[in-house]
């Protein structure tokens, strides 16, 4: 690989004043399924569009999507953060409630625990798999977890069942909201925990545009959880704790059920993409996140994340910048614990301690030299970007 130094030096990148390697940005599918766009007409011209307690395709999508998981019941959100949230919720999460969390993920998740003004627990990220790691036991010792809230990332497996039990924790949710369609042991994401929990944004691949989906067992999971998402009002009238609006609307139910019907095909198209990138990335020694060796699982790919040489770290942010001005959409993920604000409220709290503190390190090292590209293009367009890349940083 290039030292960042030479990088910064080549005339010829567009970032320095050279020619753009490509006109413009791939084609980016972000999943919206247009040939939905009369049954949206349809509903319009019904004037009914949101229900108190949810609609008939909000219904019909939590029947179908529950079903594919192999769970009881779900539950649409109007957003995937929002689904988050009322799944530590309905678990009982509190006022200083230990959650153990995966550093590996979408800050949404770290944002949820806040907002319940819970305890966030740190565990740290595997280098070679961008995944939390399996033995969790020695970052969550001597803090009595409640609940494990575990990040599938990428569109890759995590190993949640070896995570919760070494995390001690008595419950786990698992965000899947990159990894609609992946599977664990036979299993798909989202069976293992009491809670799966999906975000239907933009790109994912159950989109509603904007939407949650979160899938369990049971009544009082869903009494706790539509309860909160809907003003805290068990009934029609009183709340019985403080809640939210949280819950989807039925033109965005019409586009996730869409999605959902295509899911198998979608997720056959996005593995290609990705599966076309390692494959140059592979023949570059370029190294790129991947499945635990030996964990039977298969991916649902929504970004291909390369891990850079070490001399990388602190120059990723250039090279990002570098490679949209070639055309190439180059993106990051930052280390959770890692944002500012994050320190200075966890020390507030009295829970920024060594552990903390050693996490914080080796996190940020990590992330700051991981680049991602995402899988919302087609294979043509993945080859292209992925040999550009390639000779970019090989030279
Ligand atoms: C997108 C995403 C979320 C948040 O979903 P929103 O619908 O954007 O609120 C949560 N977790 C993961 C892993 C995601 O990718």
């Amino acid at each position: 690989m290039r030292h960042p130094d030479e990088l910064k030096q080549d005339r010829s990148l567009a970032i320095n004043g050279g020619t753009p390697r490509f006109d413009e940005l791939p084609w980016e599918d972000t999943g919206i399924v247009a040939e939905a766009a009369d049954d949206v007409a349809a509903l319009i011209r019904t004037r009914r569009t949101v229900y108190w307690g949810g609609g008939p395709h909000s219904k019909r999508l939590e029947a179908d999507f529950a079903a594919l998981i192999g769970r009881d019941r779900a539950f649409f959100h109007q957003s995937g953060t929002a689904a988050l949230q009322t799944a530590l919720f309905a678990l009982g999460v509190d006022e200083g409630t230990p959650v153990a969390l995966s550093d590996s993920g979408f800050v949404a998740s770290l944002n949820a625990i806040y907002h319940l003004r819970a305890r966030p627990v740190f565990l740290p990220t595997h280098p070679d798999t961008l995944q939390c790691v399996d033995d969790v036991a020695e970052w969550t010792d001597g803090t009595p977890v409640h609940t494990a809230l575990i990040t599938h990332f990428f569109g890759n497996v995590a190993d949640v069942e070896a995570i919760r039990s070494s995390s001690g924790a008595q419950y786990l949710v698992e965000d899947g909201g990159q990894a609609h369609g992946a599977t664990l042991r036979g299993k798909p994401v989202g069976s293992y925990g009491e809670i799966g929990s999906f975000a239907g944004s933009t790109k994912k691949l159950v989109t509603a545009g904007q939407g949650g989906l979160n899938v369990y067992d049971g009544p009082d999971i869903d009494w706790r959880m539509r309860t909160y998402g809907h003003h805290g009002k068990s009934g029609n009238f009183e709340g019985v704790f403080p809640g939210y609006n949280f819950r989807g609307g039925e033109i965005e139910a019409i586009l996730a059920h869409a999605a959902l019907r295509q899911l198998p095909e979608r997720v056959a198209a996005r593995n290609a993409t990705a599966d076309a990138m390692f494959e140059i990335f592979d023949d570059a020694g370029i190294r790129t996140a991947r499945p635990a060796v030996g964990l039977d699982c298969t991916p649902a790919w929504f970004d291909v994340a390369l891990v850079l040489d070490e001399e990388w770290a602190g120059h990723r942010d250039w090279l990002v910048d570098a490679l949209v001005a070639e055309g190439i959409p180059g993106w990051h993920y930052p280390a959770l614990i890692g944002m500012p604000w994050v320190k200075p409220w966890m020390t507030s709290r009295g829970w920024w301690g060594e552990r903390e503190e050693h996490i914080l390190g080796t996190e940020r090292a990590l992330w700051d030299r991981t680049l991602v590209l995402g899988t919302q293009m087609s294979p043509q367009d993945a080859r292209r970007i992925a040999a550009a890349t390639a000779e970019l940083l090989k030279g």
